[in-house]
């Protein structure tokens, strides 16, 4: 099998998640890190990783046959830059992660046009709350869409190229226009971000006058507050290269609030009612509610009595598997069995956890 050399730039949480999943089915590809501080350099090393790092971009980037920067978007648009006057190898493969496209797909266009290159830009759809490559998984990815935002400097198998280097992160491949990314983003990512932290805020400052709003937010205020807990300089660098499509989403909700605050000043009954059908309807149809969608998760439901330890029990018996969230379904508390939803990111896994607990303990388990 052919020995590729990848150099990835960037060892942080995304960084290490793919080179991780690089090597799951490229055990004999050669993997070069770039990072700027010292600890993630090292922990990489330590958790193997990669094989060899580096503290000057330039000491690798003329090894590889693929490139993929995981740095911040500023910074992968610099180093694009950079290596436009770097020797590199002929046809290397440079692409990125950035969770914007546009910019950075012009900049390798302005940059690297005319040099033997190829270039596509990457955003790999799944992340976490951690950073750095303490928290890099080889799992990250799995079931997440992987988008390809093909340039000018994109050639017919560059795509399929990088795909069978990248296939250990069991994500799934799309491609899209770097606009269309950027726009279809800015409604069900970006614009979100800012909507859950407006609120984290509105409430804050609601707090300072009426003291029981913290005590009384609960589950609905949590789910859609959770996502203002981002890392704040990843999101600033997301809105500030994403600015013409995050802005015309903000003019448009505007409009959507005016509606709806028009239905309740006339207490418009009828539209305040279809108002929220037709939000129902809409969500139902997405495909957050199909398994393999970008929350994609595979969950498996047990019946527990409200007894000490229940949780703790098959938790146990879980050790191992890739367990992505549990949820305990408060409004059975009353009843004297409590519905725990377990979520898993593959189907192995739950089948797995369905043969052992009902092997174990006498609890109804389904998955539907
Ligand atoms: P991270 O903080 O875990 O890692 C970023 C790495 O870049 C760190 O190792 C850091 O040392 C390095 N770095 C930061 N600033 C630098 C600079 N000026 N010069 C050189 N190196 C620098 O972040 P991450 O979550 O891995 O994000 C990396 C990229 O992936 C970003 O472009 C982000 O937009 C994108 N991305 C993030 C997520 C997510 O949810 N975290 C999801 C998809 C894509």
């Amino acid at each position: 099998m052919e020995e590729k050399v990848i150099y990835i730039a960037g060892l942080g949480l995304i960084g290490g998640s793919i080179a991780l999943g690089i090597k799951r089915d490229h055990p004999n590809y050669k993997v070069l890190g770039y990072n700027r501080s010292d600890k993630s350099r090292e922990i990489a090393l330590e958790r193997g990783i990669v094989d060899e790092a580096t503290n000057d971009f330039k000491e690798f980037a003329g090894l590889a046959d693929v490139i993929i920067l995981t740095v911040p978007i500023k910074q992968t648009i610099n180093f694009l830059k950079d290596l436009a006057t770097m020797e590199l190898k002929t046809n290397v493969i440079i692409t990125d992660a950035g969770s914007t496209k546009g910019e950075i797909v012009d900049a390798a266009e302005k940059y690297l046009t005319g040099r033997p290159v190829q270039f596509v830009g990457s955003h790999p759809m799944a992340g976490s709350h951690k950073s750095g490559a303490i928290a890099a998984d080889v799992n990250l990815f799995e079931n997440a869409y992987y988008i390809f935002t093909p340039s000018t400097l994109t050639k017919t198998e560059t795509i399929s190229e990088l795909e069978d280097v990248l296939s250990g992160l069991h994500a799934r491949f799309i491609q899209i226009d770097a606009a269309e990314h950027d726009r279809v983003t800015s409604q069900i990512s970006h614009f979100p971000h800012i909507l859950s932290a407006s609120l984290m805020e509105q409430a804050g400052d609601y707090a300072n006058t009426h003291e029981m709003t913290n005590r009384f937010a609960a589950g609905g205020f949590r789910d859609m507050t959770r996502i203002a807990e981002s890392e704040p300089g990843m999101w600033t660098s997301i809105l500030v290269t994403n600015k013409e499509a995050v802005l015309e989403r903000i003019a448009d909700f505007k409009d959507r609030l005016d509606s709806i605050a028009e239905l309740i000043s006339h207490e418009d009954e009828d539209g305040i009612w279809n108002y929220f059908n037709n939000a129902r309807l809409t969500r139902k149809e997405m495909e957050i509610h199909k398994r393999g969608g970008v929350e994609s998760s595979f969950d498996l439901f047990v019946d527990v009595p409200d007894e000490e330890d229940v949780i703790l029990q098959i938790l146990e018996l879980l050790r191992g598997t890739s367990l992505v969230n549990i949820h305990i379904n408060e409004e059975n508390r009353e009843d004297s069995f409590g519905i725990l939803q377990i979520s898993f990111k593959n189907a192995k896994d739950l089948e797995h956890a369905q043969k052992v607990i009902a092997e174990n303990t006498n609890y109804k388990v389904t998955i539907n």
